[in-house]
């Protein structure tokens, strides 16, 4: 016998709604489905494992199918199947999540179990590019003799339902694929789709075969064809670090991104329980100086499914320079960018993230200080951006931040400030350090600076004019930059006890500064005559530290 009825939704017809606003891409459909399957997957085991369901689970690999004659797109599973009435409870009333009340029943048991789907819309979205979905499907409780459930909708708030026979317990979602949809019965269109959103889900997912070449007993190669599994249901990141060796994180990375040959100079195991859920692998580039660095190379998943890779905005923009994966349970699956950015979960996330990111570089520099400095060249840009970037990673980096010298030692500011002391204070107080970015075109500077017993830094990154300046704003350190030939340095280290000797008249001074001048470019230089007895000098060409760093900050843009 078969019932019809009208889906019990608020609205008269929900489907242009869903069909426009729900999703803004529609693509998503596959993976919402096949979510579905897995969750149907992960609840017989789970009540296989609390000894409810007492039967064979077997093979529960899903399987996707597409047809291009029939316009047909399959998923089918394994999984827990619904009965009629489940059906009636939670596909025709939309908004009504089975998954919800999964949870609530089972969760003193089994925790969440890793379910996946909370909102009750998600199959909804077949309907974005199909015009008629069918359902095949038996659930676990039912007997071999027991008939299977037909469900089919085209669309509109009216469905049909009635009995079929079905031998095996699990779910097949049959998409009749609409006229403006029909990219999606391309083989590779869904191979993208599934290397996309479904790379890493907990259950295999078969999408047709594949040729492989075996050997025989006899040591003869033979050609099998095997079903093509296009996930890896266990990715490293939810094993315990402990089980895991350095190898195995970085052939994670390979795999992550196969077409990245460089190796990451470090990694952090992200692995919280409470009091939000977060797991996952962020990797260190090599971050290379004058280099576009590559962006959105995180992957955010939610219980391993892929929810999304562009996180600007979502967490802190230093961040986003790193590799890696994470996953939460606590981030929703379908909602918007801007709901992201201002979800509290996602924030505490990602403060999370920049504390335990700080904590690891603490850990090296603290641990491995001579790894540290060699990696330093490679992670500068991305400490000294979350410095200007990050104020809570500023307080924290302050202390392990490293400022190279030009015969190469490396120092962080309290070094500098206890060894520099007795030769670097000026009048105010502030320690001046002298710094040159250019080590052969300020030779002659730095030779001068060092011979007179000064210690001078290098400092060649393209943030260095910015950084500087925040260290010098933020006054916790009473700190002055000079760049060596940004002035003479009794200038550039003003010391209190300073006697001048002249020995040139002031006619002689002005003469020769006047000869010098006119053959130098008055708008970016200043000369000086260097009257000073201690002076080897007759006159000084200099660039005004702050019209230099003008101009560096305007180059880059900031
Ligand atoms: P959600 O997954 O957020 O609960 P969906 O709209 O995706 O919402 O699915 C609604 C409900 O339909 C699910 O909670 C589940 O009870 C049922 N369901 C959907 N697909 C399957 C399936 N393949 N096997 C068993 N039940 C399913
Ligand atoms: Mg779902």
């Amino acid at each position: 016998m078969s019932t019809s009825g009208r889906i019990s939704v608020t609205a008269d017809n929900i489907f242009p709604i869903i069909k426009k606003f729900l999703y803004s891409d529609h693509e998503i459909f596959l993976r919402e489905l096949i979510s579905n399957a897995v969750d149907a997957t992960t609840k017989l085991k789970t009540l296989a494992s609390i000894g409810e369901f007492k039967g064979e689970l077997g093979d529960l690999t899903i399987s996707v199918k597409t047809d291009k004659n029939k316009k047909t797109i399959t998923i089918s599973d394994r999984g827990v199947g619904m009965t009629a009435d489940e059906i009636r409870r939670y596909i025709n009333e939309v908004a009504f999540s089975g998954a919800e009340e999964f949870v609530n029943k089972y969760k003193d048991k089994a925790g969440d179990a890793g379910i996946i789907g909370h909102f009750g819309l998600g199959f909804y979205s077949a309907f974005m590019v199909a015009d008629k979905v069918e359902i095949f499907t038996k659930s676990w409780t039912q007997t071999d003799e027991e008939e299977g459930t037909h469900w089919e909708c085209t669309g509109t708030p009216d469905f049909v339902m009635k009995p079929i026979e079905k031998k095996d317990r699990g779910t097949d979602i049959v998409l009749h694929i609409s006229s403006d949809s029909t990219e999606f019965l391309e083989e590779y269109r869904i191979r993208e789709l599934l290397k996309k959103y479904c790379r890493f889900l907990p259950v295999p997912i078969q999408f047709g075969t594949k040729e492989i070449t075996e050997k025989d007993e006899k040591g003869k190669e033979i050609k099998k064809t095997v079903p093509d599994i296009v996930n890896n249901p266990s990715p490293a990141w939810i094993k315990k670090p402990s089980e895991l060796t350095h190898e195995d994180y970085i052939n994670f990375y390979r795999e992550l991104y196969p077409l990245s040959f460089e190796e990451p100079l470090f990694y952090i195991h992200l692995n919280v329980d409470y009091p939000f859920n977060l797991t996952g692998i962020l990797y260190f580039p090599k971050i290379k100086p004058l280099m576009e660095p590559s962006r959105n190379k995180i992957q955010l998943y939610q219980n391993q499914v892929f929810v999304t890779d562009s996180l600007e905005g979502v967490v802190p923009e230093f961040l986003t320079l790193l590799h890696g994966v994470i996953d939460s349970r606590d981030i929703p699956l379908n909602v918007s960018r801007s709901y992201l950015q201002s979800d509290a979960n996602v924030k505490k996330i990602s403060s999370h993230i920049t504390k335990k990111v700080a904590d690891k570089l603490e850990e090296m520099f603290k641990n491995s200080r001579e790894d540290f400095e060699q990696k330093w060249n490679d992670i500068k840009i991305f400490i000294e951006y979350g410095m200007l970037s990050e104020e809570k990673f500023y307080e924290r980096a302050r202390k392990f931040a490293l400022f190279p010298t030009t015969d190469g030692k490396f120092h962080t500011l309290d070094e500098l400030r206890k060894n520099l002391m007795d030769r670097h204070i000026d009048k105010e107080g502030h320690l001046v350090l002298l710094y040159a970015s250019d080590k052969d075109g300020q030779y002659a500077y730095i030779q001068k600076a060092k011979d007179s017993g000064h210690t001078v830094l290098f400092l060649d990154s393209p943030l260095t004019a910015h950084l500087i300046n925040k260290l010098e704003y933020k006054q916790d350190d009473k700190l002055r930059f000079a760049r060596v030939d940004a002035g003479p340095l009794d200038q550039l280290i003003p010391k209190k006890d300073q006697t001048k000797l002249s020995i040139l008249s002031q006619k002689q001074k002005d003469d020769l500064r006047d000869l010098v001048a006119k053959n130098v470019d008055k708008e970016k230089f200043t000369v000086r005559v260097e009257d000073l007895s201690s002076s080897d000098e007759p006159f000084l060409i200099t660039q005004p530290e702050f019209m230099r760093r003008m101009k560096e900050m305007n180059m880059m843009g900031g």
